[in-house]
């Protein structure tokens, strides 16, 4: 289709030097410090006839292949074929001090200074749009954030509460959304359950803070602040929506973090009390067959499809069996030029604040 330029909301980049040294878990660090363990065990797996199982191992060795680059920019020079000329990305880092597993070759302002030098790079320039990230308990958080977004020029800003802080963390409220408004600018936050989360932080803290009922306080506050739930609530919902249903007479409770956070999104974006909402469909589309359907009929509400972004979550999609080209041809197809349109080229722009809404 002639002019159609995507905007990949959700893309990753950062390099094993980001991360502690111990990351995902001190259990796994002699696969990641060996990757070829992995290759070993998919070899020997492969030998005993366990097929899915080999296939799962040689993802896992993709995707750390991936993490052990040493550039960002090698990162992203990966992902970019997978896209029509001019498709931008969006570049959310991570700063994961405190998961205290291990040591952080390049720290937060080091991660920063990389986007934004390969932001900058002819290769890059105007097409990688990266966003700030900040933990707002860490010392210092909130001057590197203003760094990020006031000289360094970034487009947006970067939340995973699962770390241990809630979105309405009084220096998010205080200083640090305030900016955002100020400069029209929006947010990304996790949304969805399990993950790494911090030091002494329980599985169930970590989900209530990601919980799109968290949200609620700041979007009332900020009622102009534009942010986005990433991946449509997570597959762990999308799942038990689909495989065992909803009861007939289920109300939304957004202050209980068990009810399903898919519809908990769609129901805070329809009811019209939250026009900041917005969500994006990063990782979770990738288990293709079984949810595209389901978000085709969902576009045809309206209001719900003014609100969704096209995202990947690369390289996290390393680890599954279909490519992003692969994804997004499909989705391409399913959805429609217009619907596609409307989430991967249109809805970002509005989100990114570059165009207006229209009405
Ligand atoms: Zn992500």
């Amino acid at each position: 289709m002639a002019g159609l330029r995507i905007t990949n909301c959700h893309v990753h980049c950062f390099t094993s030097r980001h991360v502690p040294s111990l990351f995902p878990h001190p259990l796994l660090w002699p696969f990641v410090k060996i990757p070829y363990l992995v290759r070993l065990l998919a070899f020997l797996f492969r030998l005993i006839g366990q097929h899915p199982l080999a296939a799962t191992l040689d993802r896992l060795f993709r995707f750390q292949q991936e993490a052990s680059e040493i550039r960002q920019e090698r990162i992203l020079a990966k992902l970019v074929p997978q896209y029509p000329p001019g498709t931008r990305f969006v570049l959310l880092p991570m700063d994961l001090r405190s998961t205290g597993i291990g040591r952080i070759a390049a720290g937060l302002p080091a991660q920063h200074d990389e986007l934004a030098r390969l932001a900058a790079s002819p290769a890059f320039k105007n097409r990688a749009l990266p966003f700030a990230t900040l933990d707002p308990r860490e010392p210092g958080a909130v001057d590197e954030a203003r760094r990020a977004i006031e000289d360094l020029g970034f487009h947006g800003l970067k939340l995973y509460p699962r770390l241990g802080y809630p979105p309405d963390h009084e220096a998010l409220m205080r200083d640090v959304y305030p900016l955002l408004v100020e400069r029209n600018l929006p947010v990304m936050t996790h949304c969805s359950r399990g993950g790494v989360s911090g030091r002494g932080v329980s599985s169930a803290r970590g989900d209530r803070y990601c919980s799109p009922g968290a949200l609620v306080p700041v979007l009332q506050e900020f009622p102009t602040l534009r942010v986005c739930l990433a991946h449509f609530g997570g597959e762990t919902d999308w799942r038990s929506y689909v495989e065992e249903g909803t009861p007939p007479d289920m109300q939304v409770d957004l202050a209980d973090p068990a009810c399903n956070w898919q519809v908990a999104i769609r129901h805070m974006i329809t009811c019209g009390q939250f026009p900041g909402i917005w969500t994006d469909i990063s990782y979770t589309l990738f288990h293709f067959e079984d949810y595209a359907p389901f978000l085709k009929v969902f576009l045809e509400n309206e209001t719900l499809a003014a609100r969704v972004l096209f995202g990947s979550d690369y390289y996290m999609t390393r680890q599954k069996a279909l490519s992003e080209r692969a994804v997004c041809i499909r989705l391409r197809v399913m959805l429609g030029e217009e619907r596609f349109r409307r989430i991967a080229e249109t809805n970002p722009e509005i989100w990114l604040g570059e165009r207006p809404a229209p009405g």
